[in-house]
């Protein structure tokens, strides 16, 4: 007697459960959780993809990076992590440009005469070796001007745009000079 109605609840127990895994409730649950499951792995495969782009140059290593990414779901993502280029590809060209404008800025520091190569200092106003005329100085503080400067920094005295285009002639005529002498010294040195 105990044991009939025990097993009839049993029976009533097991039958409510298989009840509920046929409703449409559980349908519902199991269909949003697939579902979900589902966008999570696309997200992952997204990520990948867009950070793999952001790291990776080749395109066909991109692609290898997102399949690993889809395949295995979940794992390969991880697998990716550790094996990524560690560096952004933006940052590794910006170092580049930054390295390639400190060379630049050292290249431009290491002055050199224009008609004898001799190593000049950017305040020289004439080669000591060759003496050509390098700079022209200010009239007024005697402090060594570029070329394209209108006013000497130094003391604000205009630069005599006359006497500066004077200067340069003689600057050219010296250097033409000096440069030829220099080439003959050069190229024949016993004539
Ligand atoms: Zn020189
Ligand atoms: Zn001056």
């Amino acid at each position: 007697m105990t044991s009939w109605v025990l097993a009839q609840q049993n029976d009533d127990l097991f039958g409510g459960v298989s009840d509920f895994f046929d409703s449409t409730t559980w349908h519902l649950i199991r269909n949003l959780t697939i579902f979900f499951v589902f966008v999570f792995w696309l997200a992952t495969v997204f990520w990948v993809y867009k950070d793999a782009r952001r790291r990776i140059a080749d395109p066909w290593l991109v692609g290898v990076a997102t399949v690993l990414g889809a395949v295995p779901p979940f794992l390969g993502p991880i697998v990716y992590l550790f094996f990524r280029p560690p560096e952004y590809l933006e940052d590794v060209r910006e170092r580049e440009l930054e390295i390639k404008a400190m060379e630049e800025r050292l290249a431009a520091r290491d002055l050199r005469c224009p008609v004898c190569r001799a190593e000049v200092e950017p305040g020289f106003l004439i080669c000591p070796v060759c003496t050509t005329k390098l700079k022209q100085s200010c009239i007024n503080c005697r402090a060594p001007l570029e070329a394209l400067w209108q006013i000497c920094p130094y003391c604000e005295t205009p630069v005599d745009a006359p006497t500066a285009v004077r200067r340069a002639d003689t600057w050219e005529e010296q250097s033409r000079a000096a440069g030829a002498s220099a080439a003959r010294r050069r190229k024949r040195p016993s004539p």
